[in-house]
């Protein structure tokens, strides 16, 4: 027998109260919550207390709501469209809901719900657009967990967004034929140009966008967000680049995104790997600019996915240019970078008071040639330094910066796989790290800060590089023998 979907106890509805009397009657904490919860809305609060606390005698003050400072009566009930009893005191909250009972005024009793004609959901509020969360009592920390998990994809500009829909509603009715058409600029108004606007709060450029779209009845444009995905761990991506990758028609991604995130898009969202991980043959950077701006003509909404930062070491640059060039709308969303999730891990102060001051990120691959970088210079005056990409030049890095004076025993920190559950962490000096190269145990990617400020690092949960430096050195020697 096919089983029934379970019947609700308690019906949401969203109830008028725009200049309607709410009346709460308590001093203390439970009605300052309720106070703040109706508050909410253009309800005229009437609170009902002779020994109001000073929190909710300072919410009456700040926002203009009736206090009745005497002992409560029936008839201060009178008039409101609600009433909440919540003293806190049993027999006065089991009066005040049978007052309002009798005067056929819905109630709703602070922790008694047998005294209740309704209950108050946990809400997020977007005005004019709510959501209500109600569990029939089965517990506001799940009500409260559901909530804060919907306001986390709602984008904080969606209240105005709706304002403005509804103000071209009237527009949209007598422009567009029902149906189709009329869906398909809604759709293109809530997901595209219009949408993007609000969010950059840019009003009036929406309204123009969505009158663009209104008249010229053209196809939505498209719209690519480059957004970094964070150095791993997924709830280091940001609340902004959650919500776009749920909204996204298409993913490109690179090797170094995790799965679990690129999983975030929509169940019909395309994906598409574009690399680059060293040494697998993946998409050129012009073929990946081709690709961005190809799903831009067609008005596809693309999240571009990058590890860590999109502007660090992630040729964002390149496809900035190229979707400049072709006139392809874009935003940059930024994102933890690798340096930074390193740093955490090994709670390395990366400025430090009086010993570092200045940071620079870089990769080693231009300490090739004779001239040293700049960054190296900046090094050898204290700044602290991250290297991208070092592994594969650990030793090069490292003999550079000593002939240059840095000195061997400068502090060196290494993370692999920053931010994820199977993160390896090593510290040592600059003399240790050229081992890091002929590490074959290290297979994720990894981060080297090196400077003084490194020695503000906390020790405790890593590996000396030291203890490498032998084994590395004999297994380099041998390789040399070999060759
Ligand atoms: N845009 C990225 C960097 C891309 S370059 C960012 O901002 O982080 C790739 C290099 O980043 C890797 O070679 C490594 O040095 C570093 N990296 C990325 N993720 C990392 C992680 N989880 N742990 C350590 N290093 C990481």
């Amino acid at each position: 027998m096919p089983q029934a979907t379970p019947k609700l106890n308690a019906f949401p509805v969203f109830m008028r109260v725009e200049g309607e009397a709410v009346a709460i009657v308590g001093g203390g904490e439970e009605a300052l919550a309720k106070a703040r919860l109706i508050g909410q809305s253009s309800a005229a609060l009437r609170i009902v207390s002779d020994a109001a606390e000073a929190e909710l005698l300072a919410f009456i003050a700040a926002n203009g709501a009736i206090h009745i400072a005497t002992a409560y009566d029936a008839a201060h009930l009178e008039g409101a469209v609600m009433v909440f009893a919540a003293s806190g005191n049993e027999a006065l909250d089991r009066r005040v809901a049978e007052d309002a009972r009798r005067l056929g005024i819905p109630v709703n009793a602070v922790d008694r719900p047998e005294l209740c004609d309704f209950f108050t959901p946990a809400l997020v509020n977007r005005a004019p657009v709510a959501i209500a969360i109600g569990t029939e009592g089965a517990g506001p920390v799940l009500a409260q967990m559901l909530r804060s998990r919907i306001d986390r994809m709602l984008s904080p500009s969606l209240g105005p967004l709706a304002s403005l829909a509804a103000s071209l509603r009237g527009t949209a009715e007598r422009l567009l034929p029902k149906g189709n058409a009329r869906r398909r600029f809604w759709s293109d108004f809530f997901g595209g140009a219009p949408a993007r606007a609000v969010d950059a709060g840019q009003l009036s450029q929406a309204h123009d966008a969505a009158v663009d779209l209104l008249l010229s009845n053209a196809p939505a444009s498209g719209h690519i967000a480059l957004v970094g995905a964070g150095p791993g761990a997924e709830d280091l991506l940001t609340l902004r680049a959650h919500r776009l990758l749920m909204e996204a028609d298409v993913i490109v991604h690179d090797a170094l995104v995790p799965e679990a995130i690129v999983a975030m898009g929509r169940r019909d969202a395309e994906r598409l790997p574009v690399g680059k991980r060293k040494g697998c043959h993946t998409k050129s950077q012009a073929e990946i600019n081709a690709l961005l701006i190809e799903l831009g003509r067609d008005g596809k909404r693309v999240v571009r996915l990058k590890s860590g930062d999109p502007l660090v070491f992630g040729r964002a640059g390149e496809e900035m240019a190229a979707l400049r060039d072709a006139g392809i709308a874009y935003e940059v969303v930024p994102g933890v970078t690798a340096a930074f999730a390193a740093a955490a891990d090994f709670e390395l102060p990366l400025t430090l008071r009086g010993v570092s001051s200045s940071m620079v990120f870089t990769t080693g691959h231009d300490l090739k040639g004779n001239s040293l970088p700049d960054w190296a210079k900046l090094a050898i005056s204290g700044a602290t330094v991250a290297v991208y990409m070092g592994r594969s030049v650990a030793a090069e890095v490292a003999g550079r910066l000593i002939e240059a004076g840095l000195s061997p025993d400068t502090a060196v920190a290494v993370v692999e796989n920053a931010s994820l559950a199977n993160r390896r962490r090593f510290h040592g000096t600059l003399a240790d790290l050229p081992s890091l190269e002929v590490r074959a145990d290290l297979t994720g990617p990894v981060m080297t800060i090196i400077g003084d400020a490194v020695a503000g690092a906390n020790f405790e949960r890593s590996e000396p590089l030291a203890a490498h430096r032998h084994e590395g050195a004999a297994q380099t020697a041998a390789e040399g023998a070999e060759g």
